[in-house]
């Protein structure tokens, strides 16, 4: 099934890019989300063609890698605590959920100890929800400008999490998102290369992918619904 699966999400990608501007580019990156998933289902997923896994939590994703004797990338999408920072660094090839420059500071010390340039993306809560994490747009500029400073990371792009609205809702959103980070692309940044914006899931990466994402997040699409 997941074989199947990956196939079919992977039509949609193509169909959608072909949906929008050409300016936005051809080129969609996927991450398989796995969490709540296991390993064995990592597997079947990567020997159809995944390259890159999405884990929310530092721990879990850690007990896999030491399990998955497969040779992929790892994204980090959910909320990083400063105390997890030194295993995220050393585990996680982008981190796309910097939010806070106290976060960004302690990344950046981390990966100045191992030797590593650590690639990050920043998250934008745009619509201000509660119950997400993300930078607020008033303090997004001042946050680039930390991170583009920091000699230890390597900052690529934006990620964005969408409020759980119907398909119309969250267009207007995923449109913002994609001038928010053309604007970033022309801000001075002078040490990045603001190349990717990573939105949209399973419910409506198609959405993001006409909007202008060139990374989506899909978990469910791929691997069936999570048991908690
Ligand atoms: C779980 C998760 C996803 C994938 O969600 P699905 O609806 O299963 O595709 C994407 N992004 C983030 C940040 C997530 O936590």
């Amino acid at each position: 099934m997941i074989k199947e699966n990956l196939a079919s999400v992977r039509e949609n990608i193509v169909r959608a890019a072909k949906n929008r501007p050409a300016a936005f580019g051809p080129d969609v990156t996927l991450v398989a989300v796995t969490k709540n998933h296991t390993v064995e289902e990592m597997r079947e997923a990567i020997d159809a063609g995944a390259t890159i896994i999405g884990e929310n939590r530092v721990q879990e994703a850690m007990q896999k890698k030491a399990l998955l004797e497969r040779n992929v990338k790892w994204h980090l999408i959910g909320h990083l605590q400063t105390n997890k920072v030194k295993h995220a660094v050393t585990l996680f090839d982008m981190i796309e959920s910097v939010d806070s420059e106290k976060l960004a500071c302690a990344i950046n010390k981390e990966a100045e100890k191992i030797g590593k340039i650590q690639d990050v993306l920043v998250q934008v809560n745009l619509v201000k929800e509660e119950s997400k994490t993300g930078v607020y747009l008033e303090d997004l500029d001042p946050l680039l400008k930390a991170v583009d400073q920091m000699e230890h990371l390597n900052l690529r792009g934006l990620m964005f999490i969408a409020p759980n609205l119907e398909a119309e809702k969250v267009r207007p959103l995923f449109e913002k998102m994609r001038a928010l980070f053309e604007r970033t692309q022309k801000s001075c940044l002078p040490n990045s290369k603001i190349e990717l914006l990573s939105m949209g899931m399973t419910h409506d990466y198609e959405i993001a992918i006409t909007a202008g994402a060139n990374v989506v997040r899909v978990g469910t699409a791929i691997f069936g619904p999570r048991q908690y």
